[in-house]
């Protein structure tokens, strides 16, 4: 029986091995069972590189207008990409010209599997991870004092008063720094996170440091604190909570919990604290991300790359064991929203299927090679990219 999904998924493919797997997981996963209206964008590099890459600007503005996109890993391209696909140019990477024109936050989410247990014994559940993707250090001005001196912060308004403000008044070399961010970022970053934990239903945990930093973290607090409260008949409805917690609070509570919960974090606290998540929980082929957007427009996604060194195997017509969950995953992330939109139970039934049927296929021993290496009980065997796929397929 072929079920319909309604409304359009904006479809966006890629590179090299995630190019190949993502056919595969159309061919012998989706199109048996079901009727999509698909809006295919070719994000491959050469096409992108034909189209000046037009192509990446049209796939977003597709998104905007149907709200939900599911995207293939994609080469950003350096010089030596530029060189070895011969391209007109080293184009900017997809998935930032995507999200500055959606203006999203993007939040990355482990897949949970009995046999792969978490570097951490209390976590049960997934933690996902919201990361505040503009300013504070990483669009910072930095300067390395040379000798004694005075540091002064300095603001001049577009009309009014210069205002200036003691830094420090230095007896020797030292170094500063200025860093900043815009009401409007950390709004739009709020409000995407509250948007998510109410659509997965999960915990929105928030931490800063106000204590210390009483204007600038006491800031993003405030924003957050304002933006939960707006929605606060939502959370009930949803059954949920905001939690704001002091950063080490919430470090140390994170340790001790079972999971489940987003966890929003500033700039500097997601770039590190998401790596820690990832790596706890076992392989990058099992993290997804999405990228959520204020309005609540939806980009699924695979967390890790086009995977080059197993396509250079590929190429040279060897055998390859890589791992498809977390682009399969994507695609159930996309699908299962679509199914919500367009108020098609079956449509979200099928992706949860799908989901559950890809986990039981991994706890009852099939899994490729990344995952073989980590599982309990170990397995001595394991499955190449098709076999994996073609195991699904049967169970499905
Ligand atoms: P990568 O594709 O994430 O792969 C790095 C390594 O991680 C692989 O060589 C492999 O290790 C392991 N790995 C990652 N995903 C795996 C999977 N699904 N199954 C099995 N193993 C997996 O990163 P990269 O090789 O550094 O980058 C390749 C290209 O991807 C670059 O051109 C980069 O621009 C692009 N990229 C795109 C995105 C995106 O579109 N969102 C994100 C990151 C990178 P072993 O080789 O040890 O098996
Ligand atoms: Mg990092």
């Amino acid at each position: 029986m072929t079920i319909t999904v309604k409304g359009p998924i904006v479809e966006m493919d890629g590179d090299e091995m995630t190019r190949i797997i993502w056919k595969m997981i159309k061919q012998k996963l989706l199109l048996p069972h079901l009727a999509m209206d698909l809006k295919y964008y070719d994000l491959g590099i050469k096409h992108r590189d034909e189209t000046d890459d037009k192509v990446t600007i049209e796939a977003a503005n597709a998104v905007k207008e149907h709200g939900v996109g599911v995207k293939c890993a994609t080469i950003t391209p350096n010089a030596g990409r530029v060189k070895e696909y011969g391209l007109k140019q080293a184009w900017k990477s997809p998935n930032g010209t995507i999200r500055s024109i959606l203006d999203g936050t993007v939040f990355r989410k482990p897949i949970i599997v009995k046999n792969i247990p978490p570097a951490v014994r209390s976590w049960k559940k997934p933690i996902s991870i919201g990361r505040h993707a503009y300013g504070d250090i990483y669009k910072s001005v930095e300067y390395k004092v040379p000798g004694p001196g005075k540091a002064e912060l300095v603001f001049t308004p577009a009309s009014g008063e210069r205002v200036s403000l003691a830094l420090h008044e230095f007896k020797g070399p030292g170094v500063i720094m200025g860093m900043h961010n815009t009401e409007k970022s950390i709004r739009s970053f709020a409000q995407a996170c509250i948007n998510y934990a109410l659509g997965e239903k999960c915990e929105l945990w928030f931490g800063a440091k106000d204590t210390i930093s009483k204007t600038y973290h006491g800031f993003f607090k405030e924003v957050f604190d304002h933006e939960a409260g707006a929605r606060k008949a939502d959370f009930e409805k949803a059954g949920i909570k905001y939690r704001y917690m002091l950063i080490d609070d919430a470090v140390a509570q994170i340790m001790k919990a079972e999971g489940g919960m987003l966890w929003a974090c500033m700039n500097y606290d997601g770039d590190v604290m998401s790596d820690m998540v990832a790596s706890g929980f076992g392989s990058l082929g099992l993290m997804t991300s999405v990228l959520v957007s204020p309005e609540g427009k939806y980009v699924y996604e695979a967390a890790h790359g086009t995977v080059m060194r197993h396509y250079y195997e590929h190429l040279k017509g060897n055998p390859t064991s890589t791992n498809s969950v977390a682009s399969i995953f994507a695609w159930t992330g996309a699908i299962s929203r679509r199914g919500e939109l367009d108020k098609t139970p079956e449509v979200v039934q099928f992706a949860r299927r799908l989901e559950s049927v890809v986990i039981a296929t991994i706890e009852e021993g099939t899994m490729t090679k990344d995952l073989a290496a980590i599982a309990e009980p170990r397995t001595a065997n394991y499955a190449l990219t098709e076999e994996f796929l073609d195991q699904v397929a049967s169970r499905l």
